[in-house]
């Protein structure tokens, strides 16, 4: 009998498990029952969003960015890799490392599952498609992206890392699964993470102005978080593998102005919008096809938008009152003594 029949748990590694989406999915793996290895370099994740599971007993972390991780020394089922920088400011302050955190990271994780003969889902993203000219987006569709813009890093790196998942696959080495997540928000984004949905919820919340980019026309179809953690745990488990690239996202879709006003609504906030100007490369519309999704997986989001930012709204808001520290890089921890949970 093999390591593998006879241990009684799955054991997932969640690279980027202290991240916004990883830490959710950690919670909702160890909820299922399995063991769970956090990979996490504290780039962008965030220790506080994981404290809670430092004592469970079928969670372990391991601090060290993809990049460098060459093995794990315990058997291994599953491998989630979320680790990148998202978030078009974190992923462009240092575009060689998003580069390399994409295809030099997701090549180190395909290795080890295959060390492991464990299935793998790699987070892949909307931006594949760049700035789309057909809409909804089918996973077909070959994009538009512009290879050598400030949003290549992750674009092109996140469709290196899908080209390298789907030779893995084809050569039998390894069970690779590719969501492409479109744009996903809920409690414990960083306020500071320089997306959308956080930066309004901070505003608002502050009382200062609500910045929109461009004419806030654009539009984006965002997803709640927890519903997005379900489509992945049901793409790692659906049998068989379908592959084939699976979209992830909430088809409801709104302008940014549209956004704007929800979010002062919710947090009642009187807080005027301020425009500015486009950043290069920013995708006038995006929404998801997601009938792959629906007849794969049997999987559809099933938290309107309204709902999941009132409770986006709630964390914030509570965040922001006890100013939650961080911890640093290198680990030294500065957490406070309240610790939110969702
Ligand atoms: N955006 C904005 N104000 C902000 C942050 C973003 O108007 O404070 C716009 C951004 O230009 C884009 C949309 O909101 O059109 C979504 O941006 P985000 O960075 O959340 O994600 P993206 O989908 O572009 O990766």
């Amino acid at each position: 009998m093999t390591m593998h029949t006879i241990r009684d748990k799955k054991t997932s590694v969640v690279a980027g498990g202290a991240g916004f989406v990883g830490s959710h999915l950690c919670d909702a793996l160890l909820a299922k029952g399995h063991r769970v290895i956090c990979v996490d370099s504290y780039l962008t994740g965030r220790a506080e969003n994981i404290i809670a599971l430092e004592n469970h007993p079928h969670f372990r972390m391991i601090e060290a960015d993809i990049c460098n991780i060459q093995m794990i020394d315990e058997p291994v089922d599953q491998v989630f890799n979320l680790a990148c920088a998202a978030s078009p400011p974190h992923y462009q302050a240092d575009p060689i490392h998003t580069m390399m955190t994409c295809v030099q990271g997701t090549a180190n994780l395909l290795s080890i599952a295959a060390q492991h003969h464990a299935s793998f889902v790699q987070a892949s993203t909307s931006e594949i498609y760049g700035d789309p000219e057909e809409h909804p987006q089918r996973e077909d569709y070959r994009g538009n992206v512009n290879c050598t813009g400030p949003r290549a890093c992750y674009d092109e790196g996140k469709r290196a890392a899908e080209a390298l998942c789907f030779d893995m696959f084809r050569s039998g080495k390894v069970d690779t699964r590719v969501a492409r997540i479109f744009n996903t928000y809920g409690p414990r984004m960083r306020p500071d993470d320089g997306r959308i949905i956080s930066n309004l919820l901070v505003q608002a919340l502050k009382g200062e102005p609500l910045t929109i980019y461009g004419s806030g026309n654009q539009t984006r179809s965002f997803c709640y978080v927890k519903d997005l953690v379900t489509g992945l745990i049901s793409l790692m488990e659906v049998q068989p593998n379908p592959g084939l690239p699976v979209n992830l996202g909430n088809p409801s879709e709104f302008t940014i102005n549209e956004l704007a006003d929800l979010v002062l609504e919710l947090t009642r906030s009187r807080s005027e919008l301020v425009y500015k100007p486009l950043p290069m490369d920013d995708p006038q519309r995006r929404r998801p096809d997601i009938v792959r999704a629906q007849t794969l997986l049997e999987w559809e989001p099933t938290i309107p938008l309204e709902d999941g930012l009132r409770m986006a709204a709630d964390w914030f808001a509570l965040a922001l009152r006890n100013d939650l520290p961080t911890r640093s890089r290198n680990g030294s921890s500065q957490v406070g003594s309240t610790v939110l949970q969702f």
